[in-house]
């Protein structure tokens, strides 16, 4: 199930067979010939997720960034409000082609062509990964045991919308930018994965169980709904 997709659903009278349509600014429709149940979108979405994502993935490799995204994609401090840590950052412009992030710690230290934006928003979003995949699956392994449930694997993913899924092997794919969400938030996204395990659906069998788990669900899934608050401009492009 992809969480947190986005998506338009548009009735045709000419279409013949139901589609997604993926845009270069990583919009998302759904095509549906008239008499359609709207709710059959959702079912294409999930038949075609491992498509969706890859194409999504690529797109946002692609996307160029915007002028304003440039500006604004030099922190000084980056925080981790879910795990509850913080890093500070310093630039030291040198002559190497690339960009790394090293240092120990909460103090980061950034150096090479600083100065470009892309590289150095490439730099900053690798980085972010790594932290994600060194820091959300013990966290999420831990909710896991807590709530007797089986997860074969955990990925995580660096994407645009999507917050987590969870596939028919039962493997949980987790987005990095889960860390600068809320504690709470974070962990009700994990729970909402998790119980996808026992309910491969959004019926009301499934929401009954993350309730059970999570009983400020529909608050954190309201919360949810306007993440990109929390998300700092550089980790979103
Ligand atoms: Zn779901």
């Amino acid at each position: 199930m992809l969480e947190g997709l986005e998506y338009q659903i548009r009735v045709s009278g000419r279409a013949r067979y139901a589609r997604i349509v993926v845009r270069r600014d990583m919009s998302v429709e759904v095509v549906l010939p008239q008499g359609f149940h709207t709710g059959q979108a959702e079912a294409l979405l999930r038949e075609k997720e491992p498509w969706l994502t890859r194409t999504l993935d690529r797109f946002r490799v692609h996307a160029p960034l915007k002028q304003d995204q440039y500006q604004n994609s030099r922190p000084e401090r980056i925080s981790f409000e879910s795990v509850g840590l913080e890093f500070s950052i310093t630039y030291h412009k040198t002559d190497s082609s690339q960009v790394r992030v090293s240092g120990r710690g909460s103090e980061l230290r950034i150096s090479g062509r600083v100065d470009d934006p892309l590289k150095l928003n490439m730099a900053l979003q690798r980085w972010l990964k790594q932290k994600g995949k060194a820091l959300l699956p013990p966290i999420l392994e831990a909710e896991s045991r807590r709530l007797g449930m089986n997860c074969h694997k955990v990925s995580v993913r660096l994407q645009k919308r999507c917050w987590g899924s969870c596939s028919r092997k039962k493997t949980v794919s987790l987005n990095a930018k889960l860390l600068f969400l809320p504690q709470a938030v974070m962990r009700y996204v994990m729970i909402h994965e998790l119980a996808h395990l026992k309910e491969m659906n959004h019926s009301q069998a499934f929401w009954a169980l993350v309730k059970r788990y999570d009983e400020n669900a529909s608050e954190h899934r309201r919360q949810l709904k306007q993440a990109s608050r929390w998300i700092p401009v550089w980790a979103d492009r």
